[in-house]
């Protein structure tokens, strides 16, 4: 088969062969890892205002299971098919392993336009979904735990939580069958934030190696860098944040409806004000307007992040895109067809699988506190202030001189939530990069970032079967 028109999933089957190939397990236990092991697929009726029903078709597909629960995130969206939760499943299944979450790959939708829906509508039909899940057991703390993706956030999780709960009143990990719930809910601080962050931390990594910059013909750390940002959804919106805020230069920003560059940079909350108010990006005062949304992809810059939907970057727009840097904040922006393009172009691919885990690593994180039942902070915060404060007054007494009190309280504060979410997310995307950048210098077969990615999970997957004795 050629790399032409791969389908969604089929382009993740394609990334995962070349990687496969550059590892030495059976093939039983490569397709063991490759394919989704469970699809459920169903249909439900919704009414809708002018009193007739629609049959709504909705999906959840548990893609590995190799470890408890499995994890990813719910979409509402026109778009969604079969094929694309699959794909979506198991790019989920690639992205716990990378980041060490300790999750299988799972992956659901509904066929809608929540923007065509009353928000009533809405809820009964994310309740419905629920309850279907409950019923075929695809919903569960230690068994398959959605999140909010595509057309979804904190308000559909808090439904889901509150059907759950209705359906197993006396569970009490109940908190812990969905992730991205409200604070109120049994939610984490920086959850909404972290996926964007977890872009961030991404980038921030992949630049800081003086020697790989070089090649790419750039210096190493993001300040001054050229950025172009395709989609200012929840994602996008936070990684330009971030990015503008560590001194990196916003040149254009891609929305569906239009996209603006100024090669001086665009202040990311002026652009989200000017947005709220016009009800569009373009027309940005001191920006201008791009004739085509798409030519932004193509604008001159060191990294271009895309962040919207799957399959943007193809065979038709690869040959004219000038990063030097592509960091896939979105799922599977890149389609096989481009990605070889890219290859020889030299540019260097940070690959979904890694970029955009954030999000779920904070879920992690999340779920973690649920089964816990405490906020993380809650023992130690007091106690390290108070250790702080000695330390601080032993050097004070040693040296002879004090500190102002602003000074103190900096230096003294103990870690609040936040802190141990943030500090968390760094950790592991550091780590997980450089796992990655290990593998390609330790095997020269591997290439590129995103076979590096793949090659380590498939690693770490093969391990967790390895060790249930189904394989010698
Ligand atoms: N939907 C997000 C993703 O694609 C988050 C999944 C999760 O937190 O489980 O990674």
């Amino acid at each position: 088969m050629g790399v032409n028109n791969l389908s969604f999933f089929e382009t993740v089957l394609s990334f995962f062969d070349k990687a496969a190939a550059c590892t030495s397990h059976p093939k039983g236990l490569i397709d063991q890892i490759k394919y989704c092991n469970s699809i459920y697929e169903f249909k439900f009726p919704v009414k809708r205002q002018d009193g007739t029903i629609e049959i709504l078709q909705a999906f959840r597909v548990e893609h590995s299971h190799h470890k408890l629960p499995v994890k990813g995130g719910i979409r509402f969206s026109e778009m969604v098919t079969q094929d694309e939760v699959k794909a979506l499943a198991a790019l989920m299944t690639y992205k716990c392993a990378i980041v060490d979450v300790p999750f299988g790959g799972a992956k659901g939708g509904i066929r809608f336009e929540p923007k065509n829906y009353t928000e009533e509508q809405i809820e009964h039909i994310t309740r419905r979904y629920t309850a279907e899940l409950v019923k075929k057991n695809f919903i569960g703390p230690g068994i398959d735990v959605p999140a909010p993706d595509y057309g979804t956030g904190s308000r559909e999780m808090a439904w889901i939580l509150d059907t759950y709960r209705a359906l197993h009143p006396d569970q009490i990990d109940a908190d812990g069958c969905v992730t991205g719930k409200p604070i109120a809910q049994g939610g984490i601080h920086g959850r909404t934030e972290a996926t964007g962050r977890g872009v961030f931390f991404a980038g921030r990594r992949a630049t800081c190696y003086e020697e790989d910059m070089k090649k790419l013909g750039l210096a190493k750390g993001l300040e001054g860098k050229t950025v172009v940002v395709q989609g200012l959804g929840n994602v996008g919106y936070y990684a330009a944040r971030f990015f503008q805020e560590a001194g990196a230069v916003i040149v254009a920003l891609i929305e569906w409806d239009g996209a603006i560059y100024n090669p001086k940079g665009l202040d990311i909350e002026a652009v989200q004000k000017h947005r709220r108010e016009t009800r569009s990006i373009l027309n940005f005062p001191g920006a201008r307007n791009f004739v085509k949304n798409t030519d932004g992809l193509e604008y001159e810059c060191d990294i271009l992040i895309p962040a919207a939907l799957e399959r943007q970057i193809t065979a038709q727009n690869a040959p004219n895109i000038k990063a030097k840097i592509i960091l896939e904040a979105a799922n599977g922006p890149t389609t096989a067809e481009a990605e070889k393009i890219l290859v020889e172009k030299g540019i260097m691919i940070v690959p979904d699988t890694y970029a955009n885990a954030g999000g779920v690593t904070v879920s992690y994180f999340e779920w973690l506190k649920n089964l816990s039942h405490v906020r993380f902070g809650r023992l130690s915060k007091r106690f390290e202030e108070g250790s702080h404060k000695r330390l601080v007054s032993v050097m004070e007494q040693l040296t002879g001189k004090s500190l102002t009190d602003e000074e103190k309280k900096i230096i003294t504060r103990g870690a609040d939530e936040i802190d141990f979410v943030n500090s968390g997310l760094e950790e592991t995307m550091y780590n997980a990069y450089d796992d990655m950048r290990e593998t390609m210098m330790k095997s020269p077969q591997v290439k590129d970032l995103r076979t590096a990615a793949f090659v380590n999970a498939i690693n770490k997957i093969a391990v967790s079967y390895l060790q249930m004795g189904i394989w010698p």
